[in-house]
Parts: structure tokens; C-alpha cells; sequence
């Protein structure tokens, strides 16, 4: 098995800050990791006296269990001076795997394996310690040996055309040049800029599916595939209704996690379906409240989408989220999880806006709304609760909600959804 590729602009040292163990999310470890923890002696630390250290997996009762929680969502184990009681009592194999391979990232696409890692660790998106492509060993010991798969020869461009793998990575050549930091041009411009690119790639497939040289010439140079003036004026909707119903509706069921404890994420039974119902109707009208557990508070749903507070992203905001987009953009840009090159640049726009939304919530209640720090946290909130775990959609309604994700009109749609008005470029 050879290395994977790595991520040549992440750096990571744990920075012991307990981020990733204060969690709402379940921590599963491995059954047989367990003996060892129950027969340990931990007498040392009053915290665990009589407390129950594991749960049943409901979903996969057959290799995991899930770890308690201790006070709030901070793990049972994670002790009062910051570190992992596990990890002091009998060393980091004992851990559960999940805590080892944390912040690393690992996403599998086509036959190449690639590792990046979690930007919502605060080492990773400060990029602070040693570059990660020097820890490939590291790396390689402690992520799973992922079996090989034939590789596919074409990949979906939309719902129904394919292009060719060459055109795929000389189309991410051209998006990760589009996100460089060299690019004046805001972020919502370089997403209207990709959504552009994918339509004149799927256009001249279409229409000459023979000339895919040329193809690859346009491709890489033709200025004017990124010109997405047909697509109409980009500014914010002024009314809740003008946004397509779709639009609303994905931006709901990308929010849907901070709607519902941790653990009712992990299996969607049929009753919960019908629960989530009215959560998600009041998410998608962009009305009413709900209670959200990523911020435990009562998020106004209408009043952040106005937002009031003129929160800007400062430079070294636009830096950090350029360097987490062209993160994603090098781990296949969704392709990994099935999804459509133009349902993955949509995924990213719906993560784009959450981390908007969750922004605009932080910034409501700071003293300095245009601080870098809140803009750090909506993507440590993004990160751990939303990008890297399962859509609500992967588990529901699949086939409507990748229809919509496939639509360039919705992905139009939920660009202008939270872009700032007179502050990107009028076509
Ligand atoms: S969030 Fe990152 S820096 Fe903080 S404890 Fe976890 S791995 Fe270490």
C-alpha cells in the first residue's frame, strides 16, 4: 500500500486545547478496547466513580460502543488538567480509534487515497507545527488500510453527463487556481466563477463530445468560461419567499444536525422522520426559532438571515476559508462521497452559508462582531458537526434532495441566499 497524498498546505500539532473532546458527538470505541478499561484501575480520578463508561451502539452494536459523556458534552474521560485519562493510564493504542485518527482526514477517491485534516481542530486552521506531508508514516500507521477499488474512467458532472478523469483533474487544477491567494475576487464571486465552469464544460461535452483536446484547451484558459453574467445579477433576496422552495429546503436539511441531540444522528428511524418534519419547515421558511445544539441556544431563524450586524470577513478570514476550500477541492471535492461535480461545488456553497449563518449568530452576541475568532469558530462548528459527518439527505429523501443538488438554478439559487448586498461584483 503506498502512501496516500497529503494535503501539501496543512500543518498539525495538537495544541492539547480539548476542542475535539468536548463535543456533542458520540465517540464509538472499538469492543475490544473495552476489557481494558473495565478491569483498569481508576480509583485516581473521583470523576469516574460509579459511572457507567460505555453505551451500546444502536447502530453497530456488533464492533462499537459509545463513550460517555462527563459533565456537558465533554468526554467522561477527559480529565480536569486537559488531558486524555485513557491516554495517561495505558497509553494511546487504548484510545478509541476516532480520538487517534483525529484531526486527520482521510477521503478516498477514484483509486487514490488523499488525507487532509479537520479544520475545525484550531491547530489545523492555524497551522500550527510540522507540515503534514512530513507525518506521512505517522499518518499511514494510524489510518486504516483502505482496500483498492477499480478506478471509474468518468465521473457525473451533473445528472446526466459525464466527463472523463483527465477533465476532472484539469478541472480542479483551474477551481484550486480560482481559490488561490492570489485572487482579488471575493469568495462568493470564485463560487459563481466554478458554477460557470462546470456549466460551459457540461455544455461543450454535450455539444462536441468528440474535441475533448479541445476541451482541455478552454478549460485551462478560456477567461470567459468564467464569466456567470447569464445567470443574472447576484444579490441577497430581500424576502423569504422569492427563494426557491429546493433552495430553502437544503439549507434546512444541511442545518438539519444542530436540530437534534448528537445521538439521534446516528439512526433516523421512522418516527424521527416525521418529527423532523416541522424543524425542518421552520428551518426552510427561514421563520420562527429552534434550539440549537451546537450553540445551546435559541437561534431566530429570520433575524439571522437578515442578519443586522454587517459582519464582514476579514482578510485573514478570506485567507483561512481559501485555504479550507482548496483543502476540500483536494480531497476529491466531494466526489469521494458520490455526489456529482455540481452537487459537490453545491455542498460546499450550503456549507458556505452555514458557516454564514452560524457566523452571524456568533456575531449577534459579541462585543466585536467582525472579530477573526468568530469566524474561526463557525468553521470549528461547520468542521466537526456538519461537513464531515452524514447529511441528513444521505439517509432520507435521497434521490429528491440530490435531484435539487444537481439543479445549476438552485446552486444559483443558494449562492445569492446569504451573499452580501453591494459587496460582490453586479454582472
Ligand atoms: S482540537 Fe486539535 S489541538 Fe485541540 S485537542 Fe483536538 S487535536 Fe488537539
Amino acid at each position: 500500500m503506498s502512501l496516500p497524498v497529503i494535503d501539501p498546505e496543512v500543518r498539525f500539532a495538537c495544541g492539547t486545547c480539548t476542542a475535539c473532546c468536548d463535543q456533542p458527538w458520540r465517540t464509538l470505541i472499538e469492543l475490544d478496547k473495552i476489557p481494558a478499561i473495565e478491569q483498569h484501575d481508576f480509583s485516581a480520578y473521583p470523576q469516574l466513580r460509579d459511572k457507567e463508561y460505555f453505551t451500546p451502539a444502536t447502530d453497530h452494536p456488533e464492533r462499537y460502543a459509545v463513550l460517555a459523556k462527563g459533565e456537558g458534552t465533554r468526554c467522561l474521560f477527559l480529565d480536569r488538567d486537559g488531558l486524555c485519562i485513557i491516554h495517561k493510564e495505558l497509553g494511546a493504542a487504548a484510545k478509541p480509534h476516532m480520538c487517534r485518527q483525529f484531526p486527520y482526514l482521510p477521503v478516498r477517491w477514484n483509486d487514490q487515497w488523499q488525507v487532509s485534516a479537520n479544520y475545525g481542530c484550531p491547530s489545523v486552521q492555524e497551522r500550527r507545527g510540522p507540515e503534514l506531508t512530513s507525518q506521512a508514516e505517522d499518518i499511514s500507521r494510524l489510518l486504516p488500510v483502505l482496500s483498492s477499488a477499480a478506478p471509474a474512467t468518468s465521473v457525473p458532472l451533473g445528472a446526466s453527463i459525464r466527463v472523463s478523469i483527465p477533465v476532472v483533474a484539469a478541472l480542479q487544477e483551474r477551481i484550486l487556481q480560482l481559490w488561490s491567494n492570489d485572487s482579488a475576487d471575493s469568495i462568493w464571486t470564485i463560487f459563481a466563477q466554478w458554477l460557470a465552469l462546470l456549466l460551459n464544460v457540461g455544455r461543450f461535452s454535450q455539444q462536441q463530445p468528440d474535441s475533448e483536446a479541445e476541451l482541455f484547451e478552454k478549460l485551462t484558459q478560456e477567461t470567459t468560461w468564467l464569466d456567470y453574467s447569464s445567470f443574472g445579477e447576484m444579490r441577497p433576496y430581500t424576502r423569504q419567499m422569492e427563494i426557491a422552495f429546493p433552495v430553502r429546503m437544503l439549507f434546512a436539511a444541511n442545518l438539519y444536525s444542530d436540530t437534534v441531540p448528537a445521538e439521534a444522528l446516528a439512526s433516523i428511524s421512522f418516527w424521527q422522520r416525521l418529527t423532523m418534519v416541522p424543524r425542518l419547515m421552520s428551518l426552510a421558511r427561514l421563520q420562527g426559532a429552534y434550539a440549537s445544539h451546537m450553540l445551546n441556544q435559541l437561534i431566530q431563524v429570520e433575524r439571522v438571515w437578515r442578519d443586522p450586524t454587517e459582519l464582514n470577513l476579514s482578510p485573514a478570514a478570506v485567507s483561512l476559508y481559501k485555504r479550507y476550500f482548496r483543502s476540500r477541492i483536494r480531497q476529491g471535492y466531494g466526489l469521494g462521497r458520490g455526489l456529482s461535480l455540481a452537487a459537490a461545488l453545491h455542498q460546499h456553497i450550503l456549507d458556505y452559508n452555514a458557516l454564514h449563518f452560524f457566523a452571524r449568530v456568533l456575531a449577534q452576541s459579541a462585543e466585536r462582531p467582525d472579530d477573526d475568532h468568530i469566524w474561526r469558530r463557525a468553521l470549528t462548528l461547520v468542521e466537526f458537526h456538519l461537513a464531515n459527518q452524514h447529511r441528513l439527505y444521505e439517509k432520507t429523501m435521497k434521490k429528491w434532495f440530490y435531484g435539487q443538488l444537481n439543479n445549476i438554478f438552485n446552486i444559483w439559487g443558494s449562492l445569492r441566499m446569504f451573499s452580501p448586498a453591494g459587496k460582490t461584483v453586479s454582472v
